[in-house]
């Protein structure tokens, strides 16, 4: 069933046993998870089923600290949350659609090198919730090894050294989320209610347990939720933010006991323009593999990451690599300021910082641009194209590239200090914004210079050519994968839930998403959220007494 908040009148009271607040990615995988079991679940969204400019401001957040993105325009607030963004032409809509793959393992171990690192569970035990994420985003199998997606004429690297592994990410296309509207319209036991905001969390005086919402619509009505268990799904910062608000009982806010609310937010630097030049260009036949290509009907991209060992032996941060073979001149200053130029131009349509500074080096650098505006026009594959997978088809690419440039993902360290909490400027709901502390701080400083230096090593050792650096140890300060801010772990003292992602102190205050993830990797973050939302799933089922379904719900 489907309802629009705005036809509810003010004072409403609404009774449900299971209330999700946010119908992103996983919000929506765990509310068809109770489809047909005969608990009620309301799912709660702030947004409807287009986009608005109005709500979009309640993601803007006070930034404070490094540069970092501003959330107005890296988050959603619509029915598909910000799975929609993975489809704003800002994204480069000719990728081959969203890139999934699991933390590592190294990632759930507790490293005495990183600071509260370690989760409560290793990845093993989320196998099968993995495969059941698997099933819903309509992946391929649960593999992410290069033995996985290797074959005769798509071989991994050989290394000599065990700096590196290889390993695979897999896409699926956009709308796995933002299309299930028409479940929701057939389920009986769910409701989706958009144009609902939760303003707050209602509980007991204790604190210890909660008895519902405060929520206005998008009209400005204010009712009220009455509910068994809640569950926050608004995403990373506002996973944070709403427990932060939610006060009237509690003064620091719910979960808030120990001041770890919205501390530990992470994201993934993103860097480019590490560069590979191969010692043997009959390479750029054998790197098939780091293509993005159809295997069995699935979409999969070879990537490069350091090996656990070395990440132990030398005490590192997880660090990944993606290789796309460049053509000669694509390197150059010239062609960055182009694209710098170019980008303005056609996708931010504003001028640029530097704008004089990047058209002088484009002029004077016109002897590298003019071949590539000849091969342009004679409609070879070209700088952006690559990405979109393909390149290892085309004929003769020993002649065609000369270059490969690395560029990837980076682990970012829980520091207690880069944090989530309320700012002084108010929202168009009169609540307080989220404010972000955003440090990139010495010691990811030191473990992505000491990372470069071993992979250059291991390029030369292994015969393979040079790798150089660009001197910024990241471009951009994010991948938009917010986490960390309601961290899991044991200790009450130190984190925001326990391991069944139940708020320490509160009988039956839950959440889901990324926020509870104490340490992210470089790996985009959807997958192991949809996965532990399965996991939640089958904890509630069991707290609630639900007998399993025969039927998957998917
Ligand atoms: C450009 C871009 C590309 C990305 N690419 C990838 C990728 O390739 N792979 C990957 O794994 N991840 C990717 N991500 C990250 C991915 O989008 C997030 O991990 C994912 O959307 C998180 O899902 P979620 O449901 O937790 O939160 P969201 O998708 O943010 O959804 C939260 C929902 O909660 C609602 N909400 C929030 N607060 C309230 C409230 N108080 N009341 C009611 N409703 C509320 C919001 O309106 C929203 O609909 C990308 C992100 C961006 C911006």
């Amino acid at each position: 069933m489907i309802v629009n908040a705005n036809s509810y009148v003010s004072g409403r009271v609404i009774s449900t046993d299971i209330c999700i607040i946010g119908a992103g990615p996983v919000g929506i995988a765990l509310a068809l998870e109770f489809k047909g079991s005969g608990v009620r679940v309301l799912l709660v969204e702030s947004g409807g089923f287009e986009r608005s400019k109005l709500l979009q401001t309640v993601n803007r957040a006070e930034l404070i600290g490094d540069p970092y993105q501003q959330p107005e325009y890296t988050r959603r607030r619509q029915f598909g949350g910000t799975s929609w963004r993975w489809n704003n032409a800002d994204t480069r809509p000719q990728q081959p659609g969203v890139r999934y793959m699991p933390l590592d393992s190294i990632d759930f171990e507790p490293r005495e090198w990183i600071p509260h690192s370690g989760w409560p569970f290793d990845r093993a035990s989320l196998a099968t919730y993995f495969e059941r994420a698997h099933q819903f985003a309509k992946l391929g199998p649960y593999a992410y090894s290069a033995d996985a997606w290797s074959g005769p004429d798509l071989q991994p690297l050989q290394f000599k050294g065990d700096t590196l592994e290889s390993g695979a990410y897999q896409f699926t296309g956009y709308g796995i989320y933002t299309e299930r509207r028409e479940e929701f319209e057939q389920a009986e036991n769910i409701t989706l209610l958009h144009d609902a905001t939760a303003l707050e969390i209602s509980s007991d005086d204790g604190g210890t347990n909660v008895t519902g919402l405060l929520l206005r619509s998008t009209g400005g009505n204010d009712f009220r939720v009455s509910a068994r268990v809640v569950i926050v799904a608004g995403g990373g910062i506002e996973n944070a933010r709403l427990l932060l608000l939610s006060r009237s009982k509690q003064a620091k806010g719910l979960g808030n006991q120990h001041d770890v609310v919205g501390r530990y937010f992470m994201d993934h630097p993103f860097y480019s323009q590490g560069l590979w030049i191969p010692t043997d260009r009959t390479i750029f036949d054998r790197l098939n593999y780091y293509d993005t290509r159809q295997v069995d009907n699935y979409t999969v991209l070879g990537r490069l990451h350091l090996s656990p060992a070395v990440m132990r032996r030398e005490q590192l941060r997880n660090f990944s690599l993606i290789l796309y073979p460049r053509r000669p001149h694509t390197m150059t200053a010239a062609h960055n300021s182009f694209m710098v130029l170019w980008e303005a131009a056609t996708k931010a349509r504003r001028i640029p910082k530097g704008l004089t500074r990047h058209a002088t080096t484009m002029l004077t650098g016109l002897s590298h641009l003019i071949p590539l505006a000849q091969q342009r026009l004679n409609k070879a594959y070209y700088y952006h194209d690559l990405e979109e997978g393909g390149w290892s088809t085309l004929p003769n690419k020993s002649a065609l590239f000369n270059a490969v440039e690395i560029m990837g993902q980076i682990e970012q360290t829980p520091h207690r200090e880069n944090r989530v909490t309320l700012g002084t400027s108010k929202d168009s709901f009169g609540q307080p914004r989220p404010r972000i502390y955003w440090y990139f701080r010495e010691d990811d400083k030191e473990s992505i210079r000491r990372a470069r230096q071993l992979i250059t090593q291991e390029f030369a050792l292994s015969g393979l050519g040079k790798v150089t650096w660009p001197e910024a140890l990241y471009k951009n300060p994010g991948t938009h994968h917010h986490m960390g801010s309601t961290r899991m772990g044991v200790d009450p003292t130190m984190s925001v839930v326990d391991e069944d992602c139940r708020v320490h102190g509160i009988t039956n205050l839950y959440i889901a998403g990324s926020s509870v993830f104490p340490t992210g990797g470089y790996a985009n973050p959807t997958l192991t959220a949809v996965a532990l939302a399965f996991k939640l799933a089958d904890h509630l089922k069991q707290t609630l007494g639900v007998v399993p379904q025969v039927t998957a719900n998917r």
